[in-house]
């Protein structure tokens, strides 16, 4: 089976940006097209929430690359068009310019979109978080410093939390859920993260969801909650997760399903691949499938997927051990791991009162996760314990 001569990647960012720079590292010599829906070169999202809305970093400096290290990868990179549709049977993009790109293999990796509440379109004062553009929106909106209402307390929620009470906002934080992050981290280091924030300043609202956002002329002047409570608010932001942009794929024949359905390999279909937030993949370690939105999978992913286009049909089974980190404060939580759906949890070093820990997560008594709260050290030597099955006594003990 000898090397494709073109490969056509949707979606310049992350996981995009991997599938190019390692299929040129493992010195593919063929054409490579990457196209982009954004205008801008690939640029990083996790500084999005921290350092460029905190204004400690100018935006450029969220690039994955600087242009002329792009220029070396040879790419015939269209930025600035989305592609609208696939042939499989012709093995051909349609992009949204009018123009067609024909491929040997397609990767897929137009990771996901902010989801927002029905009905706010055009309602100024309403935020989502993605983009470098919505970014200078808020940052515009925080520079007034507003009464912001926060809907949805997942990481990104409260990292805007974090940033925007630091930089004089009034904010409230309202979760669905009865503490922020209980769903990922558990109802003890979920109530220790409200704790965190409430010590800051942060008005935290919990178990209680969004009705509507309340607005005066076509401008949000807050939220109403299901209880009947409104918050006032000069600003909004939406924070409520995200949905895989697969849209486009319709009618294209490629299996999709919360994210592009993926063998163990990352595969799709024959000649098709996907990596990054909007892949959905069977992790053979984990023995499920999963569709990880978080920094590290992208680019690994999108290593995997460029080695496996590579591999004369002998491709490997990508099953990483997933890694996530966020800022709040002064504190970085790291998770190796998925937490999510443990039976067992204990703090093994250091305390939730102090906000410093190691905690493991079990489940059918194996280790299942590791979570580190400014615990750098201790959390890395944890992580063997994801790589070699452990049972939850030893890694406990
Ligand atoms: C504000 C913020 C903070 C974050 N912080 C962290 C963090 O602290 N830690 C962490 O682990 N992760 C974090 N993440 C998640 C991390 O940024 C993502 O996991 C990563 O960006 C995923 O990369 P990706 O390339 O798969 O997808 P994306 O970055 O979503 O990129 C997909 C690209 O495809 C483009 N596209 C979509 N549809 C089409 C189309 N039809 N045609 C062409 N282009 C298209 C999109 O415009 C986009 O540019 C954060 C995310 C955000 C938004």
């Amino acid at each position: 089976m000898s090397a494709p001569s073109a490969v056509v990647v949707v979606g310049a960012s992350a996981a995009g940006l991997a599938v190019a720079e390692t299929l040129r590292r493992e010195r593919f010599d063929g054409r490579i097209t990457l196209i982009g829906e954004e205008p801008e070169l690939p640029y990083d999202r996790p500084p999005l929430s921290k350092e460029i809305l905190s204004g400690r970093w100018q935006a450029d400096r969220a690039r994955l690359r600087d242009p002329a290290a792009v220029d070396r990868l040879g790419l015939d990179l269209r930025l600035g068009t989305s592609a609208e549709s696939v042939d499989q049977a012709a093995r051909r993009v349609l992009l949204a310019d009018g123009t067609v790109v024909g491929y040997e293999e397609l990767v897929i990796t137009t990771g996901v979109r902010a989801r927002r509440l029905p009905g706010i379109e055009g309602v100024a004062g309403v935020h989502v978080l993605r983009t470098l553009a919505d970014v200078a929106a808020l940052r515009v909106a925080l520079s007034t410093k507003p009464r912001l209402v926060i809907v949805g307390a997942g990481f990104l929620g409260a990292e805007a939390a974090s940033v925007a009470v630091q930089a004089g906002a009034e904010v409230s934080l309202v979760s669905d859920l009865d503490a922020p992050l209980a769903d990922v981290l558990g109802p003890e280091l979920g109530a220790g993260l409200v704790d965190l924030h409430r010590d800051h300043g942060v008005e935290v609202l919990t178990g209680v969801k969004v009705a509507e956002i309340v607005t005066e002329g076509a401008r949000a002047t807050g939220v109403r909650l299901v209880d009947g409570r409104t918050v006032t608010a000069d600003a909004v932001l939406m924070a409520i997760g995200s949905v895989p942009n697969t849209e486009w794929l319709a009618g294209s024949g490629i299996p999709t399903d919360n994210g592009v359905l993926c063998d163990e390999y990352c595969r799709a279909a024959p000649h098709v691949w996907a990596a990054g937030d909007v892949a959905n993949w069977f992790h053979r370690g984990l023995s499920e499938r999963v569709r990880i939105e978080h920094r590290t999978n992208a680019g690994e992913q999108g290593m995997a997927v460029a080695r496996n286009i590579l591999s004369a049909g002998r491709p490997t089974a990508f099953q990483p051990v997933p890694y996530i980190w966020s800022d709040q404060y002064d504190r970085k939580i790291q998770i190796y791991g998925l937490p999510r759906g443990a039976d067992r949890f204990a703090v093994t070093k250091g305390s939730i009162v102090d906000r410093e820990l190691l905690a493991l997560y079990g489940k059918n008594g194996t280790v299942r996760a590791a979570v580190g709260i400014n615990m750098n050290r201790a959390l890395r030597s944890a992580r063997q314990f994801l790589v070699t099955p452990t049972p939850w006594e030893a890694g406990t003990a």
